[in-house]
């Protein structure tokens, strides 16, 4: 039976993710650098804070661009890479920040090689304690506990930004490139939604019929994103999302997006029907 749903062929080349791995952890390791500085010595602790994200986020996303580029198609991959380039980039980020916090007394190579005794003189320094923002001092238990959570956001949000970008692209096998959004629709429907997972998958279009374009005034509505090969006919994909407007912790008003159907393979025709359908709506609201 023919796939109804886009799924990744696991390709990947080895050769350019291996180079590619190297330039990963050449960036990390200098904003490792960067931030070791700033642990030492940014007295405010919003830029701690801020530093920890950019440790986290900025190789993360410089991670998923050159996974796009080296077409990898296989998540346990793109997983394990942002995973890699994660601990090393702790790593990293450990050995040189107990390299400025020794007042550079000791040989960086040294301590980059020597993860035992590194780990001791963290030990060390758990133990005499580190002074926090408000001059407090922060030690023991307490400490480890925020060197651990800093260790999880880091490691962690260098692994889901490497593929958070990936997981929602379609890839091209006959024109080895990834497909674009090509084209969104925004539709509502006042009454409930029903099996519309079967009836998409059925390519029962006309069901869309029964929707009319969203107004500005809509606190929920369907969002319709159809993904197409930029060169060929081959490749096309259909992702319906349902958007509702929430207030976030302040009271401003934010879309939540809850994914009901993703990357549904679709035909050129269908694609035809379905822009046809919200143009006739459009005439009719
Ligand atoms: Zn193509």
């Amino acid at each position: 039976m023919k796939d109804l749903y886009y799924k990744n062929s696991g390709s990947f080349s080895l050769p350019k993710l291996f180079l590619f791995a190297i330039s990963s952890v050449i960036l990390s390791s200098i904003i490792a650098f960067i931030y070791a500085l700033i642990a030492r010595y940014n007295p405010f602790v919003y830029l701690q804070f801020i530093a920890t994200l950019g440790l986290a986020v900025i190789p993360g996303m410089v991670n998923c661009q050159l996974l796009l580029i080296a077409k990898v198609r296989n998540k346990a991959i793109s997983v394990s890479y942002g995973l890699i380039v994660g601990f090393i980039t702790l790593y990293f980020s450990w050995s040189f920040w107990v390299y400025v916090i020794l007042n550079y007394k000791y040989s960086l190579d040294i301590i980059l090689l020597s993860p035992i005794g590194m780990l001791e003189t963290i030990k060390e320094i758990n133990i005499i304690g580190v002074k926090s923002i408000s001059n407090f001092k922060l030690n023991g238990l307490l400490l480890w506990a925020i060197w651990l959570i800093e260790s999880i956001i880091i490691v962690g949000g260098i692994a889901y930004y490497s593929i958070a970008d990936q997981i929602v692209r379609v890839f091209c096998e006959n024109c080895k490139i990834w497909c674009q959004v090509a084209k969104t629709f925004e539709l509502e429907n006042k009454v409930e939604l029903k099996n519309l997972e079967r009836v998409l998958e059925a390519k029962n279009f006309s069901y869309l019929k029964s929707f009319f374009p969203k107004s500005p005034k809509s606190s929920c509505w369907l969002r319709l994103y159809i993904r197409k090969c930029p060169s060929c006919t081959n490749t096309n994909t259909l992702t319906v999302s349902q958007i509702s407007v929430k207030a976030d912790s302040e009271g401003n008003p934010t879309e939540v997006d809850k994914e009901l159907i993703n990357h549904l393979l679709i035909s050129t025709q269908d694609i035809e029907q379905v822009e046809n359908i919200y143009q006739e709506s459009i005439k009719q609201a």
